[in-house]
């Protein structure tokens, strides 16, 4: 046994929760206007500092990050007898709004050492009967889809992007969730911006973003078209409207944390970040290394640390390993091995620097091959 107090019993605090940061005023301001539902002035006032934010027409916000995917499918026209392309790396929440609309995913699988969709796998999977296609920056990290995005734009394909963990990851000049038809967010307690439960959309085309609005507004009780009631609570926009202003700082710890373990990697080490153009930056949601070499044993040596990857602590697989997916199984090798080859560490700024640092030093002697703990 070893006395580090960030053993298996003392795994490093993977969540983090902010400081208060002001969220009370702002929730008391709505109790005083006395509107608390989702149609409360303060949801306007989100939606337009959302749309600011990541430089995008149009926001609206809803209830989670699931119904922001439910809505943008439902929006597209997704209904039972379409098909729709989702990332073989895509975790449980990225496709189970596809069962919702009736619609058959297709997995796709990803480029080596990549979460970004792979463009010959894709010119397979096209059929007549393809709807749309999820794009994922997962842990945050940003995904080169341009060769992917022009073989989409020429069949006639648009594309959704689950940005849920993605707020603030910057790819080229844009923010993840600006690049395709539709952007979508959550802001459950575990992304970036949190509101407790919650999501947003974001998108370009004032048409989109009508129909998604309608429909995630019981179709304004008109009576004219089906719609949902995806609203988010007045009290909850309003601590999102606060807690946005947080998100710039947030992200710069995460990435002087991030740099910090980095660049205590030895070079031609077992390990190295996952990959992302010179252009582009991840936000950190978790810092994402690679294992070269003597995969079972680095992953396991994570574990004896009290960092368990994604492959470990959520038994974390393509997507169609789930059984309510395995009916859609298809060989995705290139995600087979990114799930079981990466580990996901925590970088948040409710991490003390002396944490910070026992990481680094803890990773760096994986790295260079001392895998017992
Ligand atoms: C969190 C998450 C979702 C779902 O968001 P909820 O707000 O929990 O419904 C979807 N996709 C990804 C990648 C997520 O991380």
């Amino acid at each position: 046994m070893t006395s580090s107090s960030h053993d298996v019993l003392n795994p490093v605090d993977d969540r983090y929760t902010p400081a208060p940061c002001g969220e009370l005023d702002e929730i008391r301001a709505t109790l005083d206007d006395g509107r608390l539902s989702g149609g409360a002035p303060v949801l306007t006032i989100y939606e337009h500092a959302l749309a600011k934010r990541f430089g995008a027409r149009r926001a609206i916000a809803v209830n989670s990050g699931t119904s922001a995917l439910h809505a943008a499918l439902i929006a597209l026209d997704v209904r039972p007898g379409t098909e729709v392309l989702v990332p073989a790396t895509a975790p449980l929440p990225t496709a189970m709004p596809v069962l919702t609309c009736g619609a058959t995913p297709v997995p796709v699988d990803t480029l080596p050492e990549s979460l970004a969709l792979d463009p010959a796998d894709i010119q397979r999977k096209l059929t007549g009967r393809t709807r749309a296609a999820i794009t994922l920056p997962l842990w945050g990290y940003p995904n080169d889809e341009r060769a992917s995005a022009d073989l989409l734009a020429q069949a006639g394909v648009p594309v959704i992007e689950d940005a849920c963990q993605a707020h603030g990851t910057r790819v080229g000049n844009q923010f993840a969730g600006t690049h395709g038809a539709v952007g979508c967010f959550s802001t459950h307690d575990r992304k970036l911006l949190s509101t407790g439960e919650g999501g947003f959309v974001l998108t370009d085309d004032e048409e989109l973003g009508e129909r998604i609005d309608w429909y995630t507004h019981l179709g304004h009780l008109r009576g004219t078209t089906h719609g949902v009631n995806y609203k988010l609570a007045g009290p909850l926009a309003a601590i999102g409207l606060r807690r946005l202003k947080l998100l710039d700082g947030q992200l710069d710890r995460r990435r002087h944390n991030a740099q910090r373990i980095l660049a205590a990697l030895p070079p031609g080490g077992l390990l190295r970040e996952l990959p992302y153009g010179v252009q582009d930056k991840p936000n950190y949601y978790n810092l994402v290394l690679t294992i070269k070499d003597r995969i079972p044993q680095v992953a396991a040596a994570f574990e004896a640390a009290g960092l368990p990857p994604d492959s470990i602590r959520w038994r974390y697989r393509p997507l169609y390993h789930q059984p309510i997916f395995q009916p859609y199984a298809n060989q995705s090798p290139n995600a087979e091995h990114l799930a079981t080859t990466t580990v996901q560490l925590p970088v948040h700024p409710g991490m003390t620097d002396a944490t910070v640092a026992w990481m680094a030093d803890r990773v760096a002697q994986i790295a260079q091959g001392e895998t017992r703990a």
